[in-house]
């Protein structure tokens, strides 16, 4: 389950996760071992610190919720999962199914639908009907195409009024069992059985979305109905114990001891709000609208949580989850009357409520001047204090929804603000030296008003008003001088790019156009114009070429931001107590609890713990279990999706070849082994990656060499990647550069890499001090939100090679590696510039290289001119063989200390060395374990999140 918060980090929003799994993908490789990717620090998705931009929904084409494909990036799909060469990026564009539309109208008029409008989406190639619920005023988006990854989502409009996380604890509750199938979690049954393709439920500051989608009809209807009687019919709104168990509750084993809360979603806001990053996005979204909904926490504030009483737990759920104030979405290739068919049947037993009144969004009235907010973080003992604060300043855009071309032209504005390294605003802040990363997401257009923040973090408490001024002089230059055109042209061509191929990865198309459409629809605007871009682009196109861009974006600038005072600057102060003192106050609130309850309450409130832990773990009853719908065997493809390769070679080079369309986008992957690199360098490895992308060559900086990326390919970028071998010890080291671009241009895709691997200059010392602090502070980031990577990238280290050197370029040793590393670049410039030049020598050579691309045969066929060019210019260097990497961390227990309040704890073990062959047994037990035995006791009894 996901919280979706406006929170920023390094430019890019983050979803808040939930500890409900997360079954982006297909089961198998969310619970498989894991193909050892490297530290995301030196990939692309961590490299996504620049590669944040644009609008949401102008970007949305790639999985809007996560991170958009701007920049010189990949979209990443499924955050944390290893998916960079598992999927090659593929479009296959529906197209739309001709219907006998009459005969449809003329079905869901008799089920009591009536259709309010038909439009057909050549950007999406659908047709789409919105029809109404005439008894109740459900609104229905039927989107028709021949996708057959079909989507379903049911949303409704959730505005809470206080920060007792009602929403949230909902989201979580509706989910352990409805009216038609009354067991404990349907959800996980489904997760263990069904064959979705997605499957979760994510909590906005205003709506709650519960989305499925299956590429099997039986199943996707099956998980349809599953959801539907979960939103309406829960067991929740009867049963205290799952308001318990989800949202909060005092835990007393026996009258003797502590009292202490317990509760899921408690525990999972203790650890969000213990993360620097989210309290900032939540203390900015909450100071710009103090007035309306986004003025509390729909995620649930752990002061708060307590306050919560199940009576207005119901209320909520009665008042809000109601057809009235729902808006379902289908899309995908099944029939429009079966989607209907479905839903009449539980719309039909619900009369019209006033839901839809009551959960408006009120708008936030924009203020008369500007505020400034200091708030304190829990902060860690080490380092230096006052070099840690941070500070953003945001802005409300406009108290009025903005038409569709001023919300297009403020995308392309926020991508030419922040979109790439080289974009201004990113890069002059970044050069100033006055912190050591960006915080804010730049304009956020998600929510009723639009917003914009911009800040640093890792600023030393002298300079935190330099900050604000310094944004405020950059954006006036720049409303003043106007952007390169170089710029607005890579801009341009990134976002077009980007809307064009509508690459998702492996989240559903549908999905992606669902949460953009939901954008406009559930503020009661036209659920159709956020999938229409063709014709606004063209217009602003149009507008760029005949008045230049100045005169598009200055006005915006100074109207929306330089002259807007609806601003507010929240500066976060580093507080190494908070922490306790947070502890204290909440064992003294317990305290007090356990004071005032006479001893008869004591055993009643023991009592009730363990009827609770008694509940939690007791199976259910099996006639219970068969409700849910499960597929039998027949109902599953026997065939595995065949991807084609052909094998060749070029130039004494061996080149795999994929033939599948992809809309004339060209894909290609070129590998070097890291095998030849001198081992002393292995730590190197990811800012040398990032010194390719960003430092420029000796005929361009790196900011015209990123426009060139951005105005001729879809994006580059360069990883090591990092996989242990069946049956060997020593572990697969290569070297990734991933492009993207359209057929007519891979001369110059080819061009640009080879430039980037040859002529790149390592001299730009400035530049990779800046590297150096923004990896840092992403890494202290990872310490605190995701130490449970953190703790399985340590165990990996202790059990295998890979898992070492992975741990090396993204773990704690890496950290300890930035931290060193930055207190000697300047004395030791000279030795790291040479360090980073042999590296480039002993990597890039025609040995050892292998090409992967994937397009369409006739573009395979002209790319191997440009291939064999390309090749011709890579030096040849004669292999000196190498050393084997076996290096491991010592094998023993660990503790690490990190300033949070919540521990990361992981136990992991070798089955190698214990006898297993591979098999694919493993990867069911996992599964199984995950989903059952460990599921019960670590989440549902413990209360506590499984990773
Ligand atoms: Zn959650």
């Amino acid at each position: 389950m996901e919280r979706v918060a406006l929170l920023r980090t390094s430019g890019r929003r983050l979803l808040q996760r939930c500890g409900r799994p997360r079954p982006l993908v297909p089961a198998a490789s969310s619970s498989a071992p894991r193909r050892r990717l490297t530290s995301s620090s030196a990939s692309p998705s961590s490299s996504s610190s620049s590669s944040r931009g644009g609008s949401s929904r102008l970007l949305a084409a790639a999985a809007p919720l996560h991170l958009h494909a701007a920049g010189r990036y990949w979209p990443l799909t499924a955050p944390g999962l290893a998916r960079r060469l598992s999927v090659p990026a593929v479009s296959t564009s529906p197209s739309p199914v001709p219907s006998d539309t009459d005969d449809v109208h003329e079905y869901a008029a008799k089920l009591g639908f009536e259709k309010v409008s038909e439009q057909v989406i050549d950007e999406c190639k659908s047709a789409a009907v919105l029809y109404k619920h005439k008894k109740t005023g459900a609104e229905v988006m039927s989107v028709a195409n021949d996708d057959e990854n079909k989507v379903f989502g049911i949303v409704f409009r959730t505005p809470p009024k206080n920060s007792t996380g009602i929403p949230h604890i909902l989201e979580h509750s509706v989910l352990c069992g409805s009216r038609k199938y009354p067991l404990k979690e349907p959800f996980v049954e489904l997760l263990k059985g069904s064959l979705h393709t997605f499957l979760n439920a994510f909590t906005y500051p205003d709506r709650t979305c519960y989305p499925v989608a299956s590429t099997n009809t039986k199943d996707f209807y099956n998980l349809v109905d599953v959801y539907l009687d979960a939103v309406f019919f829960p067991k929740c709104v009867e049963d205290f114990q799952t308001f318990q168990q989800e949202g909060w509750h005092y835990e007393l084993n026996s009258p003797e001891e502590e009292i202490s809360y317990k509760g899921v979603v408690f525990n999972e806001m203790k650890g969000v709000y213990s993360q620097p990053d989210n309290i900032m996005g939540r203390v900015s979204q909450q100071a710009l609208s103090p007035d309306n909904t986004y003025g509390v926490d729909s995620g649930g504030d752990p002061n708060d949580i307590p306050k919560l009483t199940f009576e207005e737990f119901k209320e909520f759920h009665s008042k809000f989850y109601h057809p009235s104030n729902a808006r379902i979405w289908f899309y995908g290739d099944d029939d429009t009357k079966e989607r209907l068919r479905i839903l009449s049947e539980y719309l039909d037993l619900f009369e019209a409520s006033p839901a839809r009144n009551e959960s408006k969004v009120m708008p936030q009235k924009l203020f008369k001047e500007p505020v400034r907010i200091a708030e304190k973080y829990p902060a860690g003992q080490e380092g230096d204090l006052k070099k840690k604060y941070m500070v953003c300043t945001n802005w409300l855009l406009s108290e009025e929804p903005l038409d569709v071309e001023t919300e297009l032209a403020l995308g392309f504005l926020d991508h030419l603000l922040l979109g790439t390294p080289a974009s201004p605003l990113r890069r002059i802040l970044l050069e100033s030296g006055l912190g050591e990363a960006i915080v804010g997401g730049g304009v956020e257009d998600e929510l009723l008003q639009p917003q914009f923040s911009i800040g640093l973090k890792g600023v030393s408490e002298d300079n935190i008003e330099k900050v604000e001024e310094l944004v405020m002089q950059i954006l006036k230059n720049l409303a003043e001088e106007g952007f390169a055109p170089e710029a607005v042209e890579a801009s341009m061509n990134t976002i077009e790019f980007s809307l064009r191929e509508n690459n998702t990865g492996s989240f559903p198309r549908g999905l992606s156009l669902m949460l953009r459409s939901m954008g406009k629809w559930i503020y009661d605007m036209d659920p159709f114009e956020p999938l229409k871009y063709e014709q606004p682009l063209q217009q602003l196109k149009a507008r760029i070429a005949e008045k230049g861009s100045k005169a598009v974006f200055s006005p915006l600038i100074e109207k929306y931001i330089l002259n807007n005072v609806h601003r507010v600057t929240v500066e976060m102060q580093p507080d190494p107590e908070k922490a306790s003192r947070d502890e204290a106050a909440e064992k003294e609130i317990l305290k007090q609890v356990k004071s005032s309850m006479t001893q008869e309450d004591l055993a009643e409130l023991a009592r009730a713990t363990k009827e609770l832990k008694d509940k939690q773990e007791t199976p259910d009853p099996p006639e219970a279990l068969k409700a849910v719908p499960s597929l039998s065997l027949q109902d599953i493809h026997k065939k595995p999706i065949h991807v084609p390769i052909e094998v060749g070679e070029i130039n004494g080079v061996k080149v795999l070849q994929h033939d599948l369309f992809t809309n004339d986008v060209v894909y290609s992957e070129v590998v070097f082994d890291m095998g030849s690199m001198k081992k002393e360098h292995l730590q190197l490895l990811p800012l040398f990656c990032q010194s390719l992308l960003e430092m420029g060559t000796k005929d361009m900086d790196f900011v015209q060499l990123n426009q060139l990326i951005g105005r001729k390919t879809g994006g580059i970028s360069v990883y090591p990647l990092t996989s242990s071998i069946k049956g060997k010890e020593d572990p697969l080291t290569r070297i990734v550069v991933r492009g993207k671009a359209m057929s007519t241009r891979v001369e110059d895709l080819f061009h640009l890499m080879n430039c980037l691997l040859q002529d790149v200059q390592f001299t730009e010392q400035q530049r990779f001090k800046q590297f150096v602090s923004q990896s840092k502070a992403r890494m202290e980031n990872r310490l605190r939100g995701s130490g449970h990577g953190i703790a399985a990238a340590r165990m990996d280290a202790k059990l295998n090679a890979a898992g070492w050197i992975s741990e090396q370029l993204g773990g704690v040793s890496y950290l300890e590696y930035l931290r060193d590393l930055e207190t000697k670049i300047d004395q030791d410039w000279d030795r790291i510039s040479a360090s980073l030049e042999e590296m480039r020598k002993s990597l890039f050579s025609k040995e050892g290289c292998l090409i992967n691309i994937t397009s369409d045969s006739k573009n395979l066929e002209k790319s191997g001119q440009h291939i064999a060019k390309f090749l011709d210019a890579l030096p040849s260097a004669p292999s000196l063989g190498s050393d084997p990497w076996l290096s491991r961390l010592p094998s023993v227990n660990e503790a690490i200390v990190i300033p949070t309040q919540v521990n990361y704890v992981g136990k992991a073990g070798n089955l190698y060395q214990s006898g297993y062959q591979l098999n694919g047994s493993a990867y069911v037990i996992s599964k199984h374990i995950s989903n059952t035995w460990l599921w019960d006791r670590v989440r549902v009894s413990g209360g506590c999140s499984i990773a």
